[in-house]
Protein backbone atom coordinates (compact mmCIF):
# COMPACT_ATOMS: atom_id res chain seq x y z
CA UNK A 1 0.00 0.00 0.00
CA UNK A 2 1.66 3.46 -0.75
CA UNK A 3 2.68 5.87 2.17
CA UNK A 4 0.86 9.48 2.55
CA UNK A 5 2.72 11.78 1.05
CA UNK A 6 3.75 14.77 2.82
CA UNK A 7 5.03 18.13 1.67
CA UNK A 8 5.71 21.23 3.67
CA UNK A 9 7.18 25.01 3.54
CA UNK A 10 8.27 27.96 5.24
CA UNK A 11 6.93 30.83 4.26
CA UNK A 12 7.56 33.94 6.46
CA UNK A 13 8.37 31.76 9.33
CA UNK A 14 11.29 31.82 10.86
CA UNK A 15 11.84 27.85 10.95
CA UNK A 16 11.04 27.14 14.13
CA UNK A 17 8.01 25.40 13.72
CA UNK A 18 10.26 22.86 10.97
CA UNK A 19 12.47 22.86 14.59
CA UNK A 20 9.53 21.82 16.41
CA UNK A 21 8.92 18.62 13.52
CA UNK A 22 12.09 17.54 14.24
CA UNK A 23 11.66 17.46 18.22
CA UNK A 24 9.51 14.73 17.88
CA UNK A 25 13.18 13.34 18.20
CA UNK A 26 12.84 9.02 17.89
CA UNK A 27 9.10 9.83 16.29
CA UNK A 28 10.88 10.52 13.06
CA UNK A 29 11.76 6.83 12.38
CA UNK A 30 8.28 5.84 13.12
CA UNK A 31 7.41 8.99 10.31
CA UNK A 32 9.31 8.38 7.66
CA UNK A 33 8.10 4.62 7.92
CA UNK A 34 4.73 5.74 8.31
CA UNK A 35 4.58 8.45 5.54
CA UNK A 36 6.46 9.49 1.84
CA UNK A 37 8.02 13.28 1.92
CA UNK A 38 7.77 15.31 -0.92
CA UNK A 39 9.13 18.82 -1.59
CA UNK A 40 10.43 20.06 2.02
CA UNK A 41 13.10 21.97 3.45
CA UNK A 42 13.52 18.20 5.27
CA UNK A 43 14.70 16.36 2.40
CA UNK A 44 15.55 19.77 0.25
CA UNK A 45 13.02 18.80 -2.50
CA UNK A 46 12.85 21.70 -4.14
CA UNK A 47 9.68 21.11 -6.53
CA UNK A 48 6.39 18.65 -5.95
CA UNK A 49 7.09 15.82 -8.37
CA UNK A 50 3.80 14.15 -7.81
CA UNK A 51 0.20 15.21 -5.66
CA UNK A 52 0.46 15.16 -1.80
CA UNK A 53 -1.69 14.15 1.05
CA UNK A 54 -0.75 16.67 3.49
CA UNK A 55 0.72 19.99 3.04
CA UNK A 56 2.52 21.70 6.44
CA UNK A 57 3.15 25.43 6.04
CA UNK A 58 4.98 27.51 8.41
CA UNK A 59 5.15 31.05 8.11
CA UNK A 60 2.43 33.38 6.98
CA UNK A 61 2.98 35.78 3.35
CA UNK A 62 4.49 39.08 3.13
CA UNK A 63 5.84 38.95 -0.11
CA UNK A 64 4.18 37.51 -3.34
CA UNK A 65 7.00 34.68 -4.05
CA UNK A 66 4.82 33.77 -0.49
CA UNK A 67 1.84 33.66 -2.50
CA UNK A 68 3.02 32.08 -5.06
CA UNK A 69 4.50 29.03 -2.88
CA UNK A 70 1.02 28.82 -0.54
CA UNK A 71 -1.24 28.60 -4.06
CA UNK A 72 1.30 25.91 -5.57
CA UNK A 73 0.87 23.95 -1.96
CA UNK A 74 -2.87 24.31 -2.16
CA UNK A 75 -2.79 23.00 -5.53
CA UNK A 76 -0.97 19.93 -4.73
CA UNK A 77 -2.26 19.01 -1.10
CA UNK A 78 -5.42 17.36 -0.43
CA UNK A 79 -5.27 18.83 3.50
CA UNK A 80 -3.48 22.17 4.18
CA UNK A 81 -2.39 22.48 7.63
CA UNK A 82 -1.17 25.96 9.16
CA UNK A 83 1.45 25.02 11.74
CA UNK A 84 2.14 28.05 14.05
CA UNK A 85 1.29 31.32 15.11
CA UNK A 86 2.58 32.88 11.91
CA UNK A 87 1.04 30.87 9.65
CA UNK A 88 -2.15 31.22 11.60
CA UNK A 89 -2.59 34.49 12.13
CA UNK A 90 0.72 36.34 10.71
CA UNK A 91 2.59 36.00 14.31
CA UNK A 92 5.61 38.48 14.66
CA UNK A 93 6.02 39.20 10.95
CA UNK A 94 2.70 40.80 11.17
CA UNK A 95 3.91 43.67 13.66
CA UNK A 96 4.63 45.81 10.83
CA UNK A 97 1.35 45.72 9.84
CA UNK A 98 0.43 49.08 10.92
CA UNK A 99 3.56 50.61 9.69
CA UNK A 100 3.60 51.66 6.31
CA UNK A 101 5.61 49.95 3.58
CA UNK A 102 7.60 52.38 3.00
CA UNK A 103 8.70 53.65 6.27
CA UNK A 104 9.42 49.66 7.46
CA UNK A 105 12.05 49.62 4.29
CA UNK A 106 14.10 52.48 5.72
CA UNK A 107 14.06 51.65 9.44
CA UNK A 108 15.52 48.30 7.64
CA UNK A 109 17.95 49.64 5.37
CA UNK A 110 18.65 53.28 6.11
CA UNK A 111 17.81 54.14 10.29
CA UNK A 112 18.47 51.33 12.13
CA UNK A 113 21.70 51.01 14.25
CA UNK A 114 23.33 48.51 12.86
CA UNK A 115 22.69 49.92 9.06
CA UNK A 116 22.75 53.35 9.70
CA UNK A 117 26.00 54.52 7.60
CA UNK A 118 27.00 51.15 6.19
CA UNK A 119 24.71 51.89 3.50
CA UNK A 120 26.10 55.08 2.05
CA UNK A 121 24.23 55.26 -1.23
CA UNK A 122 20.93 55.24 0.95
CA UNK A 123 19.47 52.27 -1.93
CA UNK A 124 16.36 50.46 -1.13
CA UNK A 125 16.69 47.01 -2.60
CA UNK A 126 15.03 47.25 -5.88
CA UNK A 127 16.15 44.52 -7.68
CA UNK A 128 13.59 42.83 -10.63
CA UNK A 129 14.64 39.39 -8.95
CA UNK A 130 13.48 40.34 -5.12
CA UNK A 131 9.69 39.21 -4.53
CA UNK A 132 7.39 41.94 -4.48
CA UNK A 133 6.90 43.05 -0.73
CA UNK A 134 3.15 43.39 0.02
CA UNK A 135 1.48 45.71 1.71
CA UNK A 136 1.07 43.81 4.93
CA UNK A 137 1.56 40.19 5.96
CA UNK A 138 -1.27 37.84 5.71
CA UNK A 139 -2.25 34.87 7.05
CA UNK A 140 -2.15 31.71 5.13
CA UNK A 141 -6.17 31.45 5.37
CA UNK A 142 -6.69 34.84 4.03
CA UNK A 143 -5.03 33.35 0.81
CA UNK A 144 -6.25 30.06 0.86
CA UNK A 145 -8.21 27.52 1.94
CA UNK A 146 -6.83 26.00 5.44
CA UNK A 147 -8.01 23.18 6.79
CA UNK A 148 -5.95 22.32 9.80
CA UNK A 149 -4.42 24.92 12.87
CA UNK A 150 -1.63 23.78 14.83
CA UNK A 151 -1.31 27.05 17.43
CA UNK A 152 1.51 27.51 18.89
CA UNK A 153 5.10 29.71 18.55
CA UNK A 154 6.18 27.05 17.73
CA UNK A 155 3.41 24.00 18.48
CA UNK A 156 5.20 22.19 20.67
CA UNK A 157 6.48 18.67 19.09
CA UNK A 158 4.05 16.35 20.46
CA UNK A 159 1.26 18.85 18.95
CA UNK A 160 2.97 17.92 15.70
CA UNK A 161 3.21 14.25 16.03
CA UNK A 162 -0.37 13.97 17.64
CA UNK A 163 -2.08 15.67 14.98
CA UNK A 164 0.51 14.03 11.69
CA UNK A 165 -0.89 10.76 12.93
CA UNK A 166 -3.98 10.84 13.59
CA UNK A 167 -4.00 13.00 9.72
CA UNK A 168 -2.10 10.04 8.10
CA UNK A 169 -3.89 7.13 10.25
CA UNK A 170 -7.09 8.38 10.65
CA UNK A 171 -7.26 7.54 14.21
CA UNK A 172 -8.77 10.58 16.59
CA UNK A 173 -7.00 13.70 17.23
CA UNK A 174 -6.08 13.94 21.38
CA UNK A 175 -5.33 17.11 22.05
CA UNK A 176 -4.80 17.32 26.31
CA UNK A 177 -4.07 20.26 27.65
CA UNK A 178 -0.45 19.87 28.17
CA UNK A 179 0.37 19.58 24.72
CA UNK A 180 -1.78 22.90 23.22
CA UNK A 181 -1.32 25.37 25.72
CA UNK A 182 1.51 27.88 24.56
CA UNK A 183 3.82 28.49 27.28
FE1 LIG B 1 8.95 30.91 14.12
FE2 LIG B 1 7.00 31.01 15.98
FE3 LIG B 1 6.51 31.80 13.48
FE4 LIG B 1 6.87 29.19 13.99
S1 LIG B 1 5.21 30.47 14.76
S2 LIG B 1 7.75 30.35 12.28
S3 LIG B 1 8.44 29.30 15.66
S4 LIG B 1 7.99 32.77 14.94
Amino acid sequence: MSKPVIATTSLAGCFGCHMSLLDIDERLVQLIELVEFNKSPINDIKTFTRQCDIGLIEGGCCNSENVKILQEFRRHCKSLVAVGQCAIMGGLPAMRNNIPVQECLKEAYLNSPTTRGANPDKILPNDDELPMILDRVYSCREIVKIDYFLPGCPPRADLIWNALYALVTGNALELPYEVVKFD
